[in-house]
């Protein structure tokens, strides 16, 4: 049994405006393994995002707690890639290290070789205008990798792309999380996206949030989220999930 690396116990979130309260989650538990890759799923506006924000220490919980069971690097990755479009690739992947005042030749190196092994070798001075959104997303990827964390956040990563690429992004996020052994949490509203890259899927009821339901993904043959979306048991867990998301939650 691998360990675990982060336990969430009963997080509640209060938002107040001027309009008065707004109870986004009720009581979320759940635990991530080290290399796990977890989805949570839920309805537009149900929380999810929040859950991130709170891990990632950028909203304060209103109840409840969490814990990383080490001392955890976050990498937060969003559905916009924000890359600056007057950097090159590049100085773009360099950012987090600059910030954190941790860019050395070393580092930089390590950069470089992610940018090499995950197909943008020719991309690396070319500027964000020159990319597709596809490629873009690649690099929004490296350069939160470029910080070396231990688990990445990503917030509807792919959903801003269309279909086609995001089936390849999907792929191509999922082989590159795999193979840095990283742990991802990553929040989708795609029943298929969450099904095909996921170990195990935690459903959110509709605002304020409960944790619904937990699922353990498996495929007698685990492949590529890709080649997964074939399998048989994917048209069962979509069904499942699929009622689950009812609006008769
Ligand atoms: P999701 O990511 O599932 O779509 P969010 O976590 O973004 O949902 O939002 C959950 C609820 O909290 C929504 O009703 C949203 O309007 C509200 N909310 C999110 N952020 C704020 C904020 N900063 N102030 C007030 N309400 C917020
Ligand atoms: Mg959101």
């Amino acid at each position: 049994m691998e360990n675990k690396l982060l336990e969430v116990s009963n997080l509640q979130k209060i938002y107040h405006d001027k309009s008065g309260e707004v109870v986004a989650l009720s009581d979320i538990s759940f635990d991530v393994k080290e290399h796990e890759f977890v989805s949570i799923i839920g309805p537009s506006g149900c929380g999810k995002s929040t859950i991130l924000s709170i891990l990632a220490g950028l909203e304060k919980a209103s109840g409840g707690d969490f814990n990383f069971n080490k001392n955890t690097t976050i990498g937060y990755m969003l559905q916009k890639d924000s890359l600056l479009p007057f950097r090159n690739i590049l100085d773009n992947c360099l950012i987090g290290l600059e910030i954190n005042g941790t860019l050395n030749e070393e580092n930089k190196k390590y950069v470089i070789k992610l940018l090499e092994t995950y197909g943008l070798k020719e991309f690396i001075y070319k500027y964000p205008a020159n990319l597709s959104g596809g490629m873009r997303q690649r690099v929004a990827l490296i350069r939160t990798l470029a910080v070396k964390p231990d688990i990445l956040l990503l917030d509807e990563a792919m959903s801003a792309l269309d279909y086609q690429s995001r089936l390849a992004i999907s792929d191509d996020i999922y082989s590159i999380i795999k193979n840095e052994g990283k742990t991802a949490i990553m929040v989708t509203h795609d029943i298929a996206e969450a099904i095909s890259m996921s170990d195990r899927i935690i459903v959110l009821s509709k605002r304020p949030a409960i944790v619904k339901k937990i699922y353990n993904i498996n495929f007698k043959e685990k492949s590529t989220p890709i080649n997964n979306r074939k399998a048989k048991e994917f048209a069962d867990y979509y069904d499942k999930i699929w009622r689950d998301l009812d609006v008769h939650i």
